[in-house]
């Protein structure tokens, strides 16, 4: 790097920390030292809101305050405390990636880069991001924030994961002893002030510095990764009642919302109110084995995936006959699931689903 270059990382993190330092932002894990705190910190605000993550965060370390107790916690508990946070994948990788860390590292996280993006569900974000939170270590954390930061600082028009790790390698170099800081100063610019849409560049502590700024190139920079529109998908579930008891199934753990229990559904080419109940009746039993009637209440559910948008209309009906398909393998469904259980109401509220479900058997709308 040139001697102008240096100095001018030098000018930016200096104003930027200046910054960081003479502001206080309410995030819980920010005093922690913990390198087990801030790794569930760091799964957790993937991609999720801080308001959201907040009470989820609270709640985790609570019932898990390290990795031995984490390790040793049963699946289903782990999904039932994330349980409306979403992207569940994250939470069984943390949970397999805190059996690692006692099988491997008798329970203690460990500081180097390398180990940590060894870890289930660990990428390059989160291992700088322990690495340098927790161990103070000079590594970058690029998240989505800090990619439009750097992208419109340094005038980068489609910047490459390497040329951003280059540009923040080079920033943290201007103050290795406050990587932390550096990395969270990124962040916290790129969600407060440094915005997608109307970025406050009046009040950056860095508009001296941006080069997007300077060139009119703000409103372009980075350019927009392009995201493919949703899709539709229609799913027809049934609610099937056998005295006090209702049938749910448990998705396979390696799917999206692996792990998690439902009410078992048939997915419909068009819009599933298309379709006739008796239609409903016969696509259970050729998916699953066995006979449901279908009633005529009917709850109609929406809810918006990263890729697609699903219309899932809930149908209450009654067990006729039949067995339920083995655990582990349902044979012809085009979704198998791996468990079925019969559930009261006790079981559902005990039992983790998806939010969307969450909130219809909440409803009470289910209750007869
Ligand atoms: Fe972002 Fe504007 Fe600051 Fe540049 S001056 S970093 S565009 S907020």
């Amino acid at each position: 790097m040139s001697r102008a270059a240096v100095l001018r990382s030098e000018k930016l993190v200096d104003a930027l920390l200046d910054w960081f330092d003479g502001r206080d932002r309410d995030v819980p894990w920010r005093d922690e030292s913990d390198p087990f705190a801030i790794l569930v910190a760091e799964v957790m605000a993937q991609q999720t809101r801080m308001e959201s993550v907040r009470p989820y965060y609270h709640r985790f370390r609570e019932r898990f305050p390290d990795a031995a107790s984490l390790a040793a916690a049963d699946q289903d508990e782990v999904l039932k405390l994330w349980e409306g946070l979403g992207y569940y994948a994250r939470a069984r990788n943390l949970h397999a990636a805190a059996r690692v860390i006692v099988k491997r590292h008798d329970g203690v996280v460990p500081s180097a880069p390398e180990a940590l993006r060894s870890l289930p569900g660990v990428g390059p974000y989160t291992a700088g991001a322990v690495a340098s939170i927790a161990f103070g270590a000079p590594e970058p954390a690029v998240d989505g924030n800090t990619r439009r930061v750097l992208g419109r600082l340094f005038d980068l028009e489609r910047p490459s994961p390497a040329a951003l790790e280059r540009t923040a390698r080079e920033l943290l170099a201007a103050a290795p002893s406050r990587a932390a800081a550096v990395n969270q100063a990124l962040m916290d610019l790129g969600s407060l002030v440094c915005t997608p849409k109307n970025p406050g560049c009046e009040r950056c502590p860095v508009a001296r510095g941006c080069l997007a700024l300077g060139r009119g190139t703000v409103p372009e920079r980075p350019a927009a990764k392009k995201t493919a529109p949703k899709r539709a998908r229609f799913e027809r579930a049934v609610a099937t009642r056998n005295g006090s008891k209702t049938l749910v199934a448990r998705r396979r753990r390696d799917g999206l919302l692996g792990g998690l229990w439902e009410f078992p559904s048939v997915v419909s080419a068009n819009e599933a109110s298309h379709v006739s109940r008796r239609s409903l009746a016969t696509d259970i039993e050729r998916a699953f084995g066995f006979q449901v009637g279908i009633g005529p209440a009917r709850h109609d559910v929406t809810h918006a995936f990263s890729h697609f948008r699903l219309s899932l209309e809930v149908h209450e009906a009654r067990w006729v006959s039949g067995r339920l398909p083995d655990a582990g393998d349902d044979g012809s469904g085009e979704r198998r699931y791996a468990e079925w259980a019969w559930c009261d109401e006790m079981d559902l509220e005990r039992i983790a689903v998806p939010v969307y479900l969450r909130r219809l058997i909440s409803s009470g709308a289910l209750r007869r």
